[in-house]
């Protein structure tokens, strides 16, 4: 069987030996042809890389927990990254990286299998019965690869890229749904409808990992991902994914922001409730703060993300457990 392949940018050499040591060849240049390796690549760097026509869906992009760098939506990013792998929390960030490049070259493969399955199907189209069973298959593999690309193995919740993805196709919907709206009563007033965006952050979790240990913060992250993916706080039409780390974002259509406040709040308040249990068995609690904005369809979702992260910092500012309106705050200038 031979290795997965790496690149790695010049910043992380000081990973070769790790990523050797788990198995992975690495591949000292990359071009666009080799759409089977994953490019490991230092936010700080990414500029020397966004102009090559490189796929953006095989870079892992790794940032540090310090830096601010702004990235394209997206892309898939493993914040936390240590300076090199004597620090305390190189372990679990490694594992994590192992984790996403596994479940990254697994989506490949299936990628790979799906393709020879299709050009096989040409070829065997005679017998009924072999094409019967590659349906099958392909219609296996298609869920197994749409599955694995959109979900964020943590938490069960859609990923960044899935979020980005949906929402587009469901502002391209309801886009559409509109001006047929509009145009069966010419003259009157746009019916067009707002959606409101949330974007959440658990309070101080890098002290619950500090003091609890990471495992155990991922138990927050899991049982946070049970809650959001029962239903029983967002609708089937609702959008929520994992943003980043602990940043959970939501996109609900057809709502304004006082709406959208609701099931912010009955998640804040359902949360803030839960005992959650340390190694030993010591109880604690979580809580989360949420910003909240509403945006029309032709909005970027850049701007969006931007207010509801300005509503956000402003709920942490205010002390955090709570949610705030973007139209709320004083003096807005985003
Ligand atoms: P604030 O209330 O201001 O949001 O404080 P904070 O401590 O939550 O914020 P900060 O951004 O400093 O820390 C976020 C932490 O989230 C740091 C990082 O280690 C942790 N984190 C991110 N992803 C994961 C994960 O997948 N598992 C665990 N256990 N921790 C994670
Ligand atoms: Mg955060
Ligand atoms: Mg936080």
């Amino acid at each position: 069987m031979t290795k997965d392949a790496v690149f790695i940018d010049q910043k992380l050499y000081w990973l070769r030996s790790h990523l050797e040591g788990a198995g992975y060849e690495l591949v000292p240049k990359v071009d666009q042809t080799d759409n089977q390796i994953v490019r490991l690549i230092m936010d700080s760097s990414f500029d020397t890389y966004k102009d090559e026509p490189f796929l953006l869906s095989r870079f892992l992009i790794l940032k540090s927990s310090t830096s601010r760098k702004k990235l394209p939506s997206g892309l898939l990013v493993l914040e936390g990254t240590p300076k090199d792998a004597h620090s305390p929390s190189f372990k679990i960030w490694f594992s994590h990286l192992l984790v996403i490049l596994r479940i990254l070259y697994r989506e490949f493969e299936c990628e790979s299998r799906l393709n020879s399955y299709i050009a096989d199907s040409f070829q065997n189209i005679i017998d009924s019965q072999i094409l019967a069973n590659q349906k099958e298959e392909i219609e296996k593999l298609n869920k197994e690869l749409s599955l694995l690309s959109s979900t964020d193995y943590l938490t069960g919740l859609f990923n960044r890229r899935a979020f980005f993805e949906i929402l587009a196709q469901e502002k391209k919907r309801a886009r559409e749904f509109y001006q047929k709206v509009d145009g069966a009563s010419p003259g009157a007033a746009s019916t067009t409808p707002t959606f409101a965006c949330l974007m959440m952050d658990i309070d101080h979790f890098k002290q619950i990992n500090d003091t609890h240990g990471h495992l155990v913060g991922d138990q927050v992250l899991k049982r946070i991902g049970e809650i959001l993916t029962s239903r029983q706080i967002f609708r089937d039409r609702d959008i929520v994914a994992r943003y980043g780390g602990e940043e959970i974002v939501a996109v609900i259509p057809e709502a304004d922001e006082k709406k959208a406040q609701v099931p912010a709040e009955k998640f804040r308040e359902t949360l803030s409730k839960i005992v959650f249990k340390t190694l030993d068995g010591n109880p604690f609690v979580v809580t989360i703060s949420i910003g909240i904005t509403e945006f029309t369809l032709d909005e970027d979702d850049d701007r969006v993300i931007a207010r509801a992260d300005k509503a956000l910092y402003t709920a942490k500012k205010n002390g955090r457990n709570q949610s705030v309106l973007y139209s709320e705050i004083p003096s807005q200038n985003c």
